[in-house]
């Protein structure tokens, strides 16, 4: 499994759709200061179910949707789709390339999709979770990031391994069935 593509619009300083694409291995993000590059990770761990406006560097979850320039107006939606290569069917899904798709509109309605279909914020999650893929996965590790896993306090640091191993998936379906 691979990340093959990014389609991003209205999503922080995106205004324009933008289309990224990878290749399979090592892929770098070039730019200027303040020229989008973590706003591109940031679209990824909001795409994989980030919940957190202040981790995406907001103060609510609007902050995310294009707040408009000196040449542009404000937007009000925003939409991050993740397509990725499955042909390893790494992902437990009969196809070789899924696209995951979030959106939030201004109003603050969301949806969620995969393969352009609407779903629950929780079947991403889950598709995600022992993928080392997962918003909190070891495989996403934001400016300032390295300094906060070192001396977060032991059980945060424990979910990263975790999520790592693949056990996290297996305790969130015991909490679960423990509260039902
Ligand atoms: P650095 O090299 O300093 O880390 P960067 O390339 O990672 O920079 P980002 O942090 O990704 O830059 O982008 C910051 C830019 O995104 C700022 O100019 C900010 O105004 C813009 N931005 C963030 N949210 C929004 C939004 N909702 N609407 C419009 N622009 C936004
Ligand atoms: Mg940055």
């Amino acid at each position: 499994m691979f990340l093959k593509k990014l389609e991003i619009k209205g999503f922080k300083s995106f205004a324009e759709e933008m289309n990224i694409e990878f290749v399979p291995g090592v892929n770098a993000v070039v730019g200027p200061n303040g020229s989008g590059k973590s706003n591109v990770s940031d679209g990824i761990r909001w795409v994989l179910g980030e919940q957190s406006a202040r981790s995406l560097r907001g103060s609510k979850m609007e902050d995310i949707i294009f707040a408009g320039s000196d040449s542009r107006r404000a937007l009000n939606v925003a939409e991050v789709t993740l397509v990725l290569d499955n042909q390893d069917q790494f992902m437990d899904l009969d196809y070789n390339e899924v696209s995951v798709t979030r959106k939030l509109f201004r109003t603050g309605e969301s949806e969620y999709l995969i393969n352009r279909q609407p779903c629950r914020r929780k079947d991403i999650v889950d598709l995600f979770m022992d993928s080392g893929m997962g918003k909190e996965g070891f495989s996403i590790i934001g400016q300032g990031r390295v300094e906060e896993v070192l001396s977060s306090k032991p059980e945060e640091r424990r979910a990263i391994f975790e999520e790592a191993a693949g056990v996290l998936k297996y305790k969130q379906r015991k909490s679960q069935a423990e509260k039902k």
